[in-house]
């Protein structure tokens, strides 16, 4: 296995392992769908991407220290065979599960799963293809706004995959050890502090760690591509409420600049770590 799907970073006393679960390819008009087309071919050329195709990394996040192994986001799953899921057929090979067990940590072994919204490529690996919850010991978190709206009613219009794999990861956890957080913010271990960051999804959540004076900030999908931080007005498909996403980008990028914080983002080239920074008309993304 190639040994760039893991990359470890320390922060303070925590041992930061970024898991490289694996890439889709999304197109321009879904990742921008407020963009004139001539200004967006010109703007991807600059991050070597072509309208029709752009790659986008899935990466989870283990923190260990202490006796606490906690782990950020799923990635997709892995499906042994092709299974038809709706009448298509499909077949998830992400590598989360895999790189954990290579870096020592088995699923029994996490003390703590953060789950920070509810999207395939977070929540895929919850549970094996066989239905069973790879992190039986663990203490799962998510955001209460963030099961209600998929757990409640108000999903039933979103795209039948995404249901499924509703259906599959999230509905059983119902009789299992989750916590939902109903707060803006929440410290759930020493450092580790959750934040609600709502417009991707309702109860989306970002994940602020501190140790030792360092800082990171895990913003998930509080945006999904670096022209999404220049462009403050492009919208995505993905974001349910743009408003909402739009302020959240602007407070992670006020949170991370105003406290140097290195910045995680789960969609971004493998590791995904950078910082933002300001620009004469607004924000820029620097990668590390
Ligand atoms: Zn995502």
């Amino acid at each position: 296995m190639d040994p760039n799907y893991i990359h470890q970073v320390s922060l303070g006393d925590i041992k930061c392992t970024l898991l490289y679960d694996m890439d889709f390819v999304y197109r321009g008009q879904d990742f921008f769908r407020n963009v004139d087309e001539e200004i967006l071919v010109r703007e991807l050329i600059e991050y070597g991407q072509a309208l029709e195709r752009i790659p986008s990394p899935y990466i989870g996040l283990l923190l260990e220290y202490e006796s606490n192994k906690i782990l950020i986001d799923t990635g997709v799953g892995y499906m042994e065979q092709a299974q038809e899921i709706n009448g298509q057929q499909f077949k998830l090979e992400g590598r989360l599960q895999k790189l954990l067990r290579r870096v020592g940590v088995d699923g029994h072994d996490i003390t703590h799963l953060i789950l920070t919204h509810f999207h395939p490529d977070h929540i895929g690996g919850v549970y094996s293809s066989d239905g069973q919850l790879l992190y039986p010991n663990a203490k799962i978190y998510a955001h209460a706004d963030e099961w209600e709206y998929w757990m409640g009613g108000k999903s039933s219009q979103q795209p039948s995959i995404f249901r499924y794999f509703i259906n599959e990861n999230i509905a059983p956890l119902k009789d299992e050890n989750i916590y939902l957080v109903g707060m803006n913010e929440e410290e759930i271990v020493k450092g580790v502090r959750l934040i609600k960051t709502s417009g991707h999804t309702p109860g989306h959540l970002s994940v602020a760690l501190q140790s030792q004076g360092e800082q990171l900030l895990y913003i998930s999908d509080t945006w999904l591509h670096p022209l999404h931080i220049r462009h403050l007005d492009w919208e995505t498909v993905y974001d349910l409420d743009q408003d909402l996403a739009r302020k959240s980008r602007i407070f992670m990028l006020e949170e991370a600049y105003n406290n140097n914080m290195l910045v995680q983002s789960f969609h971004f080239p493998f590791p995904g770590l950078g910082h933002v920074d300001k620009v004469k008309d607004g924000w820029t993304w620097v990668p590390k």
